[in-house]
This record gives structure tokens, C-alpha cells and sequence, in this order.
């Protein structure tokens, strides 16, 4: 599908891209580059690639594929550094959870002749490096794409077939309009489980212990999420601050609704929203997004004999 395919940064969801492309046999060449040397050797020792490189520039050369798969703040300067080196025809595509931003900083620097088409697959995990990936990753999710309009058609579609030939479903939306979907389907419930589970460790009256010990009664899920990666979610809120505090400031509202409810006794509000949530629930489900199994498939049986 492409000649070489060049990989800026090696972490979960490069190390994941890395993986299916090679099972999938998608590029001739895999060549990664990432920021420190630990984590290069580290690649190379799970065989994700067939060059390796401190220096992005040289990794990009050649490549009729670049995927930038650093945090979002890390793009602006990855970019002025591999601009010179990108081969004229070249895609260049990257996976970062904000995309306004990414039109923004790296748009301008790409230069005349290489195709600029952003993305974003909607699949991950709470775990970070090279090792925590995995070729299913994309398999049976989105991943949502935002080009210009201007930008050439061909050059799109090789980016929709390189998702689709991962497994992903694709859509094509306007930048602006993906951060406002993400910020109420991933970024407001990053910030309310870091909140939460801040919360929780802040409190003296219920002791830490007695947190940990009892948290199979909901928090346990909220810490899950609060176990993602901190420099990757911290440039997620540097980089998409419009859109969150847009739904933040919805869900405030409707959390002092809440709270309302709950001060005056309010059965049949709180009951009637519980019911439309639990119909959400049971439409992701049925679209194929979370197991239907109880708890989210733990195992409930005794361990060991
Ligand atoms: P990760 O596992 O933490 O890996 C990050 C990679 O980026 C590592 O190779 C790291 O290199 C490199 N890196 C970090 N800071 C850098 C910097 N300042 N300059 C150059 N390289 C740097 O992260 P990830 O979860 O794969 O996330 C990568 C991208 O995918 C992010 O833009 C994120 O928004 C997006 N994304 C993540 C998820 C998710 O659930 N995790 C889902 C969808 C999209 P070293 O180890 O060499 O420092």
C-alpha cells in the first residue's frame, strides 16, 4: 500500500500502527523515531520496525506515508523539523486527540506538493510505550479524519484505505466540529475522572484505604481512566480549551440541576435521566463500541482452588 511509512514517536498507538502494518504487510519499509533513546532501543527489541532513527528528519525521508504519533504539544516543532525532508507527493497524516490545533501549527509548515490530511482513531488504552500496543487496536472503531476541502481527494482516500485496511471505520468531518464531539465523548469524562478520583484521594474523613478497599462501587471505573497517560491529557487541554470549556459548561449546568434534584428530593427527575442514561449505555453497545458483559467482563468467580 505505501513504500515506507514513517513513524514519529513509538508509543501505544504508534507501537499499535506499527504492529498491523507489519501483520498486515501495508509498507515496504517501517521506519520509527522517537525522542530518547531508551525507548528506540526499546522498539527495536519488540522488532516494530525495519530502520530506526534519533532524528525524524532522517526517518521521513523517502517516506510516502509520515504519521506524527507524539502528544499534540510536541507537533509544532516536529514539524519545522522534518518540513525540509518530506518528499514531494508525500502524505502526511498524524493520530493526535485535538485536530483544530494541529490545522493550526503544522498546516503552515507543510510544504508546497505534500498532502496534509489530520486524524484522529478513536481507540486506546490507559497504558503508554511501545509496549503497550497492539494490532487490534483500531479494529471494528472509528477514526475520524479532517482534511481541508481544498485537499487532493486522492490523497485522502490512500488515508482512508491505510485506516480501513487496520480495521477502523472512517469518517471525514471539519476540524472544529471533531473537538466539539471529542470534548463531550472523551475530554469531559477524562477531566471528571481526574477530578473525581483526585477528590477522593484529597478527603480525610473517609480514609485512602477505605477508598481503594470499597472502590468496586464505581469509583474503580472512573480510576481507569485517571491512569491515562498525564503529558498526553495535559496537551489535550492546552490544545482544545474552546471545546471543553463549551461542554464543561454544560455539564456544570446540568450538574447544579442534579445537585438540586438530590437537595429537594426529586425522585421522578432523577429517576427519569437515570433511564434516558441507561438507554445511551445500550446503544453503544449495540453499535459494537463496549462488551455487553456484566461489569465490563471481570471475572466474578473465586481464583486459585
Ligand atoms: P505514548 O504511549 O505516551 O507515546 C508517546 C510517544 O511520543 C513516545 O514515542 C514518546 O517518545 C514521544 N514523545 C513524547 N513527548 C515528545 C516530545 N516532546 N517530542 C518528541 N516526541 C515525544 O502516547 P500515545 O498514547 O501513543 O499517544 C500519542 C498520540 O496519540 C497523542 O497525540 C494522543 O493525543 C493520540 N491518541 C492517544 C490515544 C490514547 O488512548 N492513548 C487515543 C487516540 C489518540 P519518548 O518515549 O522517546 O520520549
Amino acid at each position: 500500500m505505501f513504500q515506507k511509512i514513517a513513524l514519529i514517536g513509538i508509543g501505544l498507538i504508534g507501537s499499535s500502527i506499527a504492529r498491523a502494518v507489519r501483520q498486515k504487510n501495508l509498507a515496504g519499509t517501517v521506519a520509527i523515531s522517537t525522542r530518547r533513546a531508551e525507548t528506540l532501543e526499546e522498539a527495536r527489541a519488540l522488532d516494530l520496525g525495519d530502520v530506526y532513527s534519533l532524528d525524524a528528519a532522517e526517518a521521513v525521508r523517502g517516506a510516502d506515508l509520515v504519521i506524527l504519533c507524539t502528544p499534540v504539544g510536541s507537533y509544532e516543532a516536529i514539524a519545522k523539523s522534518i518540513a525540509g525532508s518530506l518528499s514531494p507527493g508525500a502524505i502526511l497524516t498524524d493520530v493526535g486527540s485535538v485536530k483544530a490545533h494541529v490545522h493550526r501549527v503544522v498546516g503552515p509548515v507543510v510544504p508546497d506538493g505534500v498532502h496534509f490530511v489530520p486524524g484522529h482513531p478513536m481507540a486506546g488504552t490507559e497504558h503508554s510505550g511501545p509496549a503497550a500496543g497492539f494490532p487490534e487496536l483500531f479494529t471494528n472503531r472509528w477514526c475520524i479524519l479532517t482534511p481541508e476541502p481544498a485537499q487532493s481527494r486522492a490523497a485522502v482516500e490512500r488515508v482512508v484505505a491505510f485506516w480501513k485496511a487496520l480495521g477502523s471505520n472512517v469518517e471525514i468531518m471539519d476540524a472544529e466540529h471533531h473537538d466539539l464531539v471529542v470534548a463531550i465523548t472523551s475530554h469531559v469524562p477524562h477531566l471528571i475522572a481526574y477530578n473525581i478520583v483526585g477528590t477522593a484521594e484529597d478527603l480525610e474523613t473517609v480514609t485512602q484505604s477505605e477508598v481503594i478497599k470499597f472502590s468496586a462501587g464505581g469509583f474503580r471505573d472512573f480510576t481507569r481512566i485517571a491512569a491515562s497517560d498525564p503529558v498526553m491529557w495535559r496537551d489535550v487541554f492546552l490544545t482544545n480549551r474552546e471545546a471543553v470549556l463549551e461542554m464543561l459548561g454544560r455539564f456544570l449546568e446540568d450538574l447544579s440541576m442534579l445537585q438540586r434534584a438530590v437537595r429537594m428530593g426529586d425522585g421522578p427527575a432523577l429517576e427519569a435521566l437515570f433511564t434516558r442514561t441507561r438507554a445511551i449505555r445500550r446503544s453503544i453497545i449495540d453499535a459494537g463500541q463496549e462488551t455487553a458483559a456484566p461489569d465490563f467482563g471481570r471475572p466474578h468467580k473465586p481464583t486459585g482452588s
